[in-house]
């Protein structure tokens, strides 16, 4: 006869059902930590991706935090790294440029012949050719020269109608190499109203209400202004960067805790275990020594009581457990979308900061600078594969015409379009950038000078026929080339001067066509 009455049947069954539900409720809760592990561990890979290709510097330390988590997410290790990235940030160095400015010296050099201004500025102008330059920045430039000249103004009244015509030809010069630092600075968007006006003064200087020296006044204003603002745009982004490690040591932070939940949770039931299987062991113990049914009932009794007790207390804990758990995991969730959020506005952010250091923002075209970069690239890959490269260099014809017939505006307009015909005409494997002013450059690998000089011919007769009308008047565009193939022994600066010889055969015999040297 079982010593199990009905009574007890029902109180097993029931503790029985508790328990199993239990069990399920944890297995739950550890399927779900283990999920949301796995999604903090892709989403930090993610943002390691998305991060690579800002800076050079940061890829590997992203690179190896990647590899970290890949495989498993283990708290102290994962802090260790976001140390280390935090320090590569704090060390990332600001990028080197090189100023050009041996046109503008030249100017400088003949209007303040005082001797020491004349020394002044060529120790100036050593030094920025000079590895120790400290000067990166054309705004910089500028504020150093203002300091030299201004320390004694150049004696322009003197002799006016013998300094008149040198002042002329030179005003042109230094309007030209502004106007060049200004395609190279790549202005923020906010300033192209005010760019612009300084540019109209700048190419018509007889035409502005402003003197010379007030134009040139207010340019020095105007790059320090848009210093300023790339300053503090720069400063924007590396807080956010810092910003970034921080919340990852957050959410480090909220990983742990509810690590620490789970395991709080496991050792709960652990304990749970053990207290039923004591209690079933003594029940077995006493159920084979007691004779007496009614002092097995109340053991029975009293064991059960224990469990359901034991039971109920565990359940009661586990669920603020539980509670604690979800609400770390929901935070966690809620970090991680922010996160997402700010990622991205961090990443159409310096999308933009790339695109203005290295595009011009009339033509939308490479400038200067990625020229350079991109010269340097393909010399070396004519150097490993001997492929043949070709640089072909433009200058639209009569340019100064146009802006003086037609106005500044259509001047624009046939930079704009003549960029945009170079471009969709050429192969996506070709490099097309605005050099300055009207000039372009074609860099054509695996080219030899012979099919490009098919090639360019066929672009300056789609350029020919590229007519607009300003005011009901026909603006003609015609625009001369000049080509060449890089050889052994050349550097980028051979290579260029052969090109740009070219181009002044074409100029000399009249323009509208292309010359190969
Ligand atoms: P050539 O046929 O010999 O090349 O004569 P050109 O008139 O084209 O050459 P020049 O170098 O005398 O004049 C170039 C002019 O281009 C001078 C400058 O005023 C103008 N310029 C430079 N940058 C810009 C710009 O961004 N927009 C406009 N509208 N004009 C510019
Ligand atoms: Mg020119
Ligand atoms: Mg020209």
């Amino acid at each position: 006869m079982s010593f199990f009455n009905k009574h007890n049947e029902d109180l097993g069954e029931q503790w029985r059902k508790k328990y199993l539900n239990l069990f399920d409720e944890q297995n739950k809760i550890e399927r779900l930590h283990q999920e949301k592990e796995k999604l903090l561990r892709q989403f930090v890979i993610q943002l390691s991706i998305l991060s690579e290709g800002h800076n050079k510097h940061l890829d590997p330390v992203l690179v190896h935090v990647r590899n970290h988590v890949k495989n498993e997410l283990d708290p102290t290790a994962l802090k260790l790294e976001l140390k280390n990235f935090t320090e590569s940030v704090k060390n990332v160095p600001k990028p080197k440029k090189t100023l050009n400015a041996g046109l503008l010296f030249d100017f400088l050099s003949k209007q303040h012949t005082e001797s020491t201004q004349q020394t002044a500025l060529r120790e100036l102008q050593k030094s920025l050719e000079s590895d120790a330059n400290i000067i990166e920045q054309p705004t910089d430039l500028f504020v150093e020269i203002l300091k030299i000249i201004e320390t004694q103004p150049p004696p322009l009244e003197k002799v006016e109608s013998e300094n008149e015509e040198i002042i002329h030809i030179d005003v042109n010069i230094v309007s030209e190499q502004v106007l060049q630092y200004l395609a190279v600075l790549g202005i923020p968007e906010i300033f192209t109203e005010e760019s612009k006006s300084i540019q109209e003064a700048l190419l018509n200087p007889q035409q502005s209400t402003l003197a010379y020296e007030q134009i040139l006044t207010n340019l020095v204003q105007f790059l320090l202004k848009v210093k300023e603002f790339n300053e503090a745009e720069q400063q924007d982004i590396d807080q956010f960067l810092l910003s970034i490690t921080t919340q990852l040591s957050e959410l480090n932070t909220l990983v742990t805790q509810a690590d620490n939940s789970v395991t709080a949770s496991v050792k709960h039931r652990n304990k749970l275990d053990q207290s039923v299987f004591t209690q079933i062991r003594e029940l077995q113990t006493h159920a084979i020594k007691t004779a007496s049914i009614d002092s097995l009932k109340e053991m029975v009794n009293t064991c059960f009581k224990t469990i359901a007790t034991d039971i109920k207390t565990h359940y009661q804990e586990d669920k603020e457990n539980q509670l604690q758990f979800q609400n770390h995991m929901s935070e966690l969730v809620n970090k991680m979308i922010a996160m997402e959020l700010e990622s991205e506005n961090l990443k159409a952010e310096l999308k933009v900061v790339h695109t203005q250091a290295s595009h011009d923002t009339l033509t939308g075209l490479p400038n200067r600078n990625s020229y350079n970069k991109r010269l340097k690239e393909e010399i070396a890959r004519h150097n490993r594969y001997q492929t043949p490269l070709t640089l072909a260099i433009w200058d639209i014809d009569h340019f100064k015409n146009i802006n003086d017939t037609y106005g500044h505006k259509s001047g624009d307009k046939v930079l704009t379009l003549t960029a945009k015909q170079l471009e969709t005409n050429t192969r996506d494997t070709d490099f097309i950038a605005r050099f300055g002013g009207e000039e372009f450059v074609m860099l054509l690998p695996n080219t030899n000078k012979d099919s490009a000089l098919l090639l360019v011919n066929q672009l300056r007769e789609v350029i020919e026929k590229t007519g607009f009308n300003a005011n009901g008047m026909a603006v003609p565009i015609t625009i001369s080339c000049g080509v060449t193939e890089f050889m052994d022994g050349d550097t980028e600066d051979s290579l260029f001067e052969r090109a740009d010889k070219a181009l002044y055969e074409s100029k000399h015999q009249g323009r509208n066509r292309c010359s190969i040297l």
